[in-house]
Formats: structure tokens, C-alpha cells, sequence
């Protein structure tokens, strides 16, 4: 059974549209000497007879250019596109993926997947032209196992979709909701490894995946995992796909673990001296075994910004499940919190009233500012370090108006920090402060052993950090690149693989 869902509309990222398609065609922001400038006749004649759909508007190329990516809003503000493939394909079947992908793979033309577009680091930008592969043709619920509770899901459903038709069809969530759930996939949440705002009970995305239908580069079609908790039959393939970003194979189906709909819910809220005491508190309910759905910890300036308080961190609490259950959690969270202030329940409320709120980057782009966030992670042993540290390089940038973090998921032995920051440079050097944000914030973690992303992944932007991320390991993915990929045409120039 395949309950198709209702069609979304992707969710466009900032820019000047409204000005026509006609306005982007020519300027390109990358445009790389090997990026095929035309495919061959013969190439969009098998094209069209493999794929249900296939076009080569300036409208369809546009929108397969870019996501959102908030760098490329500022070259959206002078009708800059990141990158154009030359032809975009939508299949509506996991047949059609593979043999769109056989076919790109025999003539050495590259294949740039991209689903919801709402990743934030040029994941989905076709760096090298080529062929755009617009996943969200597969859309809907294919199974339920509902005495196993798993889902599983075709790879382009939208976010909200899924889950609308999980709760009212099937009484079950996964209880996956990040931020961007009317814009982003199944298939993107797993290929960017995404995290939801409720993780610390659900887990990130790789902790609810239990099996994959992916499609190589040679048109070959596998199973990952399976009906099954855990294996010991070798290595864990779903691992190699999570975080791929489209590099590695095309995810065209996911089974997740799913959850009876919470019967009850509890809020709460804190506020701590500084955001060093409320990191402490957040680890000792974390390693007292308490999973909160929701622990979100905002530094003076969010806290300021989020909730008018004037002064202290901010601590927000929000369980979901058995009531049973939540108040032992609930208990242990009160318990940690006792050194600090309890406040009403009115900031939790304030939050989940505007938690899938998508800013509106064209508007302060406009007022000449550079914004974007930046999401870490870092053990708890130095989180407080990358915290101080990445704040302090972040406010000695030229430019700087504003930067500040909050803890947004958080784990027994760790936890994200997720940085804002926004700046008025002159408009010349506009994109080197953002660069140079984003180091600040990178070269700090890293130096205190923590991870560039947690959940937003690589992309284009975050390529250059890649090497040093990883070391030698580096040279391993991209052996593991080149075997599953011989001739390079999947989304060639992202994770660090190659440019
Ligand atoms: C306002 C806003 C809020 C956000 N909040 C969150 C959040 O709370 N949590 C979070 O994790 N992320 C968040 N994001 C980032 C983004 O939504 C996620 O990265 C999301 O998982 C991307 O899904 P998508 O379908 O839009 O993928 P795309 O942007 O279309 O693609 C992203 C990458 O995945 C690859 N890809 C997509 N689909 C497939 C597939 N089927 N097979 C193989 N590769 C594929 C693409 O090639 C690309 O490299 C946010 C973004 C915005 C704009």
C-alpha cells in the first residue's frame, strides 16, 4: 500500500523570483570549467523515455539551482544564482531514479539530487551542471507495521505531510521535528543526518532510521537494513547513507521507528545566573538517565531576544509520553534545577508557538545585514569553551552586531550549541565576514574536539573544514566515494570529496 500524500509545494528560498526566471538565467555563482555546457541530444531523448518527467525551463533550472543557503541570499539580492544543471528530471518511481542514474553514470554526467531545497549549506546546488534529480515526485506512506511501530516513508515526502498522515491515519509519530518540516524530505532529513527540536527524547534522524532502499550510481538498487532492531552481520549500511548528502547513492524509501501520539505532556521553565550553571544543570539531568523531549538552554542574549528576560539564561523544558514516565522525568529536571529560578510555563509556550517559524533572510538582507547560524557540538567537558571561546571570536569580527548561542539537544555525554550571529559589513566584504564567521566558530570547536556540524551538514560551505575534521579519515570516504561511484557524478564537490 502507497497512500500517496497531498502535493506540497516547495517552500522557495529568498530571492528575487518575482523578477522572473528570465533574470537569474546567465549569472551563475559557481561555474566550474568541466561543468558539461550542454548534454547531448541523444542523452535528453533517453532522459525523457526513462523519466515520467523531465524540463529544461529557466523556471525548473532556477529552482534546482539553489536552497537556502543563507550566503546565497546575498547573491540572490543581485539575481545571482548559485549554480544551473542544464536539465531537471522528476521521477515518480524508484525505476525511474535508476535509470536516470544509469544513464548519467554511462555518460559521465553529473546527477545533483534535491528534495524540500531548504538545506542551508548549498548542499543541493549543481556545482558542475549537469542532471537535478527532483525527489518529491516520490511522495507518501508505502507501510506501517503497527504492532513493530515502524513506518516507512518514499523519500520525497514533505515533513508535515508525513507526519500529519502518521498521526491521523495511524496514530503514531517518529516524533522527527526540525524547524523545517513543511520544507524538508524524509530522504533529506536522512541524507543531511537532520536532528528535530524534540530529539533528546526521539533521537537525531540516525538514531530512527532502521532500514533504506537507496539507488547507486550505476543504477543498482539496495536494501539497507531492515525489519530488524539491531544486526551483527557486518557493518551497519545505513550508517555509510546517513550524512551522504547525495554523494554516495539516492535514498528512495525510509523505514523509521515510530511512536504511539503522546498521550500527555508537561511544560516547564528555569532561569540560571549565567549559561555556564544552566550547561551543568542540562548534563546532570541528561547523565541522571532524564530524556526530556525538549531542553533548550539560551545564552543572556536570547534569552533577552526570545523571552524579554532581562537578565540570566533561560532554561526551557517540554516532556511528551506516558504521564507516567514524564513526571520521573520532570521530577529529575526539577531536582537539577533547584539552585535556579522557576518561572512559568510562558516561555515553553512562547516557544512552540513560533518553533517552525522561517525567518525572513530577504528582509534583513535588504537591510544590509549577514546572518546565519552555525550548529556544533562539542562534549560537555568543553562546551562551555567552545560557548566562550566562538562568542569572543565572533564579536572581535569587523562588522559584528550581534552573536549569541543557545543548547538546543542534548545527550549524555555532550550537546549542540547553536551559534547566531549577524553583521553590517560593507557590502564588499560581505562574503568574506561570513566566511570568517563561520570560522570563528569552526576553528574553535574543532580546536576543543568538537564537531562543525550537528545537524545542518556539510554542503558546499562547510567543505574546507572537512580535512581538518577528519584527518586520514578523510582519505577513507573518499575511497568509499570512488568505489561506489567510479565515474564521480554523483553530486561532485560537496563533503570535501573533490571540487
Ligand atoms: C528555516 C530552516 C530551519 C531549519 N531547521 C532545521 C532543523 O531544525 N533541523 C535540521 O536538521 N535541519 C534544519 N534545517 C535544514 C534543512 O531543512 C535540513 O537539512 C533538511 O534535512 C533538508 O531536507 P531537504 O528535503 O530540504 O533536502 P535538500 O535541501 O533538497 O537537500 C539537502 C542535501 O541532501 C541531499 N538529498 C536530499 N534528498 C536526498 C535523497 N533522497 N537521496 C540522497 N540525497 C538527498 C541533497 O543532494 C543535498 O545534498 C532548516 C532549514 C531552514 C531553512
Amino acid at each position: 500500500m502507497t497512500t500517496q500524500s497531498p502535493r506540497v509545494t516547495r517552500t522557495p528560498p529568498p530571492g528575487p523570483l518575482s523578477a522572473g526566471a528570465e533574470a537569474w538565467r546567465n549569472a551563475t555563482r559557481f561555474s566550474f570549467p568541466n561543468a558539461d555546457p550542454a548534454l547531448s541530444e541523444d542523452l535528453l531523448r533517453r532522459l525523457r523515455s526513462a523519466c515520467s518527467a523531465v524540463s529544461a525551463s529557466d523556471e525548473a533550472r532556477v529552482e534546482a539551482g539553489r536552497d537556502w543557503w543563507p550566503l546565497s541570499a546575498l547573491w540572490a539580492a543581485d539575481a545571482t544564482v548559485p549554480a544551473l544543471p542544464q536539465v531537471v528530471v522528476a521521477p515518480a518511481s524508484t525505476a525511474e531514479v535508476a535509470a536516470v542514474a544509469a544513464l548519467c553514470n554511462d555518460a559521465r554526467v553529473p546527477l545533483t539530487v534535491f528534495a524540500g531545497a531548504s538545506g542551508v549549506c548549498g548542499g543541493s546546488v549543481p556545482l558542475h551542471g549537469g542532471v537535478s534529480m527532483d525527489m518529491t515526485g516520490l511522495g507518501g506512506i508505502s507501510d506501517v507495521d503497527a504492532i513493530s511501530q515502524t513506518v516507512e516513508a518514499r523519500a520525497g515526502t514533505f515533513g508535515l505531510a508525513f507526519e500529519t498522515e502518521l498521526r491521523e491515519r495511524h496514530a503514531l509519530t517518529v516524533g522527527h521535528w526540525p524547524q523545517s518540516i513543511e520544507m524538508s524530505t524524509v530522504g533529506g532529513w536522512v541524507a543531511c543526518r537532520g536532528a528535530g527540536q524534540y530529539s533528546t527524547r526521539y533521537g537525531k534522524i540516525e538514531d530512527i532510521v532502521v532500514g533504506l532502499e537507496v539507488v547507486l550510481a550505476d543504477g543498482t538498487v539496495i536494501r539497507t537494513g531492515g525489519a530488524y532492531p539491531r544486526s551483527a552481520a557486518g557493518p551497519d549500511l545505513n550508517e555509510l547513507f546517513l550524512g551522504s548528502e547525495g554523494t554516495l547513492g539516492v535514498i528512495t524509501s525510509v523505514r523509521m521507528r515510530a511512536r504511539p501520539i503522546p498521550p500527555a505532556e508537561r511544560r516547564a521553565a528555569w532561569a540560571f545566573p549565567e549559561f555556564a550553571s544552566g550547561l551543568e544543570a542540562c548534563r546532570r539531568v541528561l547523565q541522571r538517565g532524564a530524556t526530556p523531549a525538549v531542553l533548550r538552554l539560551y545564552d543572556q542574549t536570547e534569552s533577552k531576544r526570545n523571552f524579554d528576560f532581562e537578565s540570566g539564561a533561560v532554561l526551557i523544558v517540554l516532556d511528551e509520553g506516558d504521564a507516567t514516565l514524564i513526571d520521573a522525568v520532570m521530577g529529575i529536571v526539577g531536582d537539577e534545577c533547584a539552585g535556579a529560578t522557576e518561572l512559568s510555563a510562558e516561555p515553553v509556550d512562547r516557544w512552540f508557538e513560533h518553533r517552525n517559524r522561517i525567518p525572513d533572510i530577504a528582509e534583513l538582507v535588504g537591510a544590509g545585514l549577514v546572518v546565519d547560524t552555525v550548529e556544533v557540538a562539542g562534549s560537555w567537558r568543553s562546551l562551555q569553551a567552545i560557548y566562550s571561546e566562538s562568542i569572543a571570536a565572533l564579536r572581535a569580527l569587523d562588522g559584528i552586531v550581534a552573536a549569541s548561542a543557545h543548547q538546543s539537544h542534548a545527550y549524555s555525554d555532550g550537546a549542540c550549541l547553536y551559534f547566531s550571529f549577524a553583521g553590517r559589513p560593507p557590502r564588499e566584504s560581505a562574503e568574506s565576514f561570513y566566511d570568517a564567521a563561520f570560522d570563528a566558530v569552526t576553528f574553535t570547536t574543532l580546536a576543543n574536539g568538537g564537531t562543525l556540524s550537528h545537524h545542518h551538514g556539510v554542503g558546499v560551505n562547510r567543505a574546507r573544514y572537512m580535512r581538518r575534521q577528519h584527518g586520514a579519515g578523510l582519505d577513507v570516504m573518499r575511497s568509499i566515494k570512488s568505489a561506489l561511484d567510479r565515474n564521480g557524478i554523483l553530486n561532485p564537490g560537496k563533503l570535501g570529496f573533490d571540487l
